[in-house]
């Protein structure tokens, strides 16, 4: 198996694979690097990511570390600043020519300007769900983060997880669950068993696994689980943790027992035995995701009815934290007037100007006028001490010159996206089994 970009990208972005160019920290594009042979008609420089802030030939992308800061190119790519062509027979409109005119010509600026530069970073599964094309309502971080917590998903797990939608979930809990791709070793291998029943979505889904890297981890089966419940070519997956964000989890709930879906006891004389999804040695971790309460009461009684125990219902109410230095913020003792001595004044003059000698070198070998290797509090060693800039950290200022920390809440938490309702099935434990475990007892048997 190919390695997924998703669980070792390597040091360098590769052509080949999935980069996330980052434009700002909200402002993120998925793009499948391409060597300049998949260059067609109209490009000069083969593949090219048009931005705001310029162009970025895919050559200019490929071969570099990752997290690097790339230029915008100087080079014209032919592909920016052009107008829509009008086709043939169209009927004009005014307002409709001056959008295109003003957005070729936003373009056109940004390309001259040549003044913008992006950062590549390594897909990770928080960075494709802040970028990826949604076909579905997603869960979001602050939501799978916690659930992928509370069913236990480690590397080893086997998830069963339903629908898979726009796949930001399944990216997550296969970066979880990993612990090195299948081989016919015999070791247990973590993986995710997942279900979509809409053909378009199921189809752009594989794909994307595929692309990624990610089809020994991930086993994408196009199903209705409502009717059709969760084995794989007729086999279990062995889970031992389960994620339903369908409309209707009490209806696939029933295929996750572990005697059959109908009857508390092993179905005798059918066709073939019931399989149970689930695996025998272990209890079951669940958690269905609903928007509704509704849904709730009746995945709860459905759940209590088959045998799941611990049940508890959870909403995650997200509040973001803005956390930064306020560099005006130099602190001057003023209390009337007492500690205004020259002496106090005189050292607060002494460090404003260091610090905008910082900032004068620092704009000078940058050349953007963009704080782009301002030090975060990940450069702050204990002593609050950052290694000073171009100095291969020989020397070292002191952090607190950057101003006071400061930090900024929102307001109001973000509006409530789902209910979260977790349970456990426990495992099953027959006489023999309890034999068998008497028997290991020191004293037993
Ligand atoms: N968790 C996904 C994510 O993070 O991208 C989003 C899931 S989306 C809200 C729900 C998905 O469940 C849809 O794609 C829908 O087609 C699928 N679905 C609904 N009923 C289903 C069923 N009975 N069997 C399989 N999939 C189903």
């Amino acid at each position: 198996h190919k390695v997924s970009p998703f669980l070792d990208p390597g040091p360098h972005t590769k052509s080949g694979t999935l980069a996330i160019v980052a434009l700002s920290r909200d402002n993120l594009i998925p793009v499948y690097l391409q060597d300049s042979k998949g260059a067609h008609d109209g490009y000069a420089e083969g593949v090219v990511v048009n931005t705001r802030y310029g162009s970025f030939p895919h050559s200019t992308l490929i071969n570099v570390p990752w997290g690097s800061q790339v230029r915008a190119s100087n080079v014209d790519t032919g592909s920016r600043g052009r107008k829509r062509k009008r086709p043939e027979g169209e009927v004009g409109d005014a307002e409709e020519d001056a959008k295109d005119d003003a957005a070729a010509n936003a373009i056109k600026q940004a390309a001259t300007a040549s003044s913008g530069f992006v950062h590549i970073l390594p897909p990770t599964p928080e960075l494709w769900t802040a970028s990826l094309p949604h076909r579905t309502q997603v869960v979001y971080t602050p939501d799978y983060s916690y659930v992928l917590h509370r069913i236990r998903a480690r590397p080893g797990t086997r998830i069963i997880e339903a629908g898979s939608g726009s796949g930001s979930f399944t990216h997550a809990s296969a970066r979880a669950v990993y612990n090195g791709y299948p081989k016919d070793d015999g070791e247990r291998k973590g993986k995710v068993f997942s279900f979509e029943y809409h053909e378009t979505r199921f189809e752009k889904m594989k794909n994307e696994i595929s692309g990624h890297g990610l089809d020994g981890l991930v086993r994408l089966t196009h199903r209705d689980v409502y009717k059709d419940g969760f084995l794989v070519d007729g086999e279990s997956p062995e889970a031992e943790s389960i994620f339903l964000d369908l409309p209707a989890p009490w209806q696939a709930l029933p295929h996750l027992s572990r005697r059959g879906p109908d009857t508390e006891e092993p179905i005798a004389g059918g066709e073939k035995p019931w399989v149970s999804p689930l695996n025998p040695k272990k209890s079951a971790y669940i958690c269905t995701f609903s928007p509704c309460i509704e849904q709730v009461t009746k995945t709860v009684s459905a759940m209590r009815r088959l045998g799941w125990v611990n049940i508890e219902m959870v909403e995650i109410a997200n509040r973001k934290l803005q956390v930064f230095r306020d560099r005006i913020g130099l602190h001057i003792p003023t209390e009337r007037g007492a500690n205004l001595t020259p002496a106090n004044v005189a050292e607060a003059v002494a460090r404003l100007a260091e610090i905008e000698e910082r900032f004068r070198d620092h704009n000078k070998t940058s050349g953007s006028g963009e704080n782009s290797s301002t030090p975060t509090a990940m450069d702050v060693d204990t002593n609050g001490d950052v290694p000073a800039e171009g100095s291969n950290g020989s020397s070292t200022y002191k952090i607190w010159k950057e101003g006071r920390l400061i930090t900024k809440g929102e307001p109001e938490v973000k509006t409530h996206t789902s209910y979260l309702v977790f349970a456990v099935l426990p495992r099953e434990w027959t006489a023999e089994e309890e034999a068998a475990a008497f028997a290991r007892w020191p004293c037993g048997g």
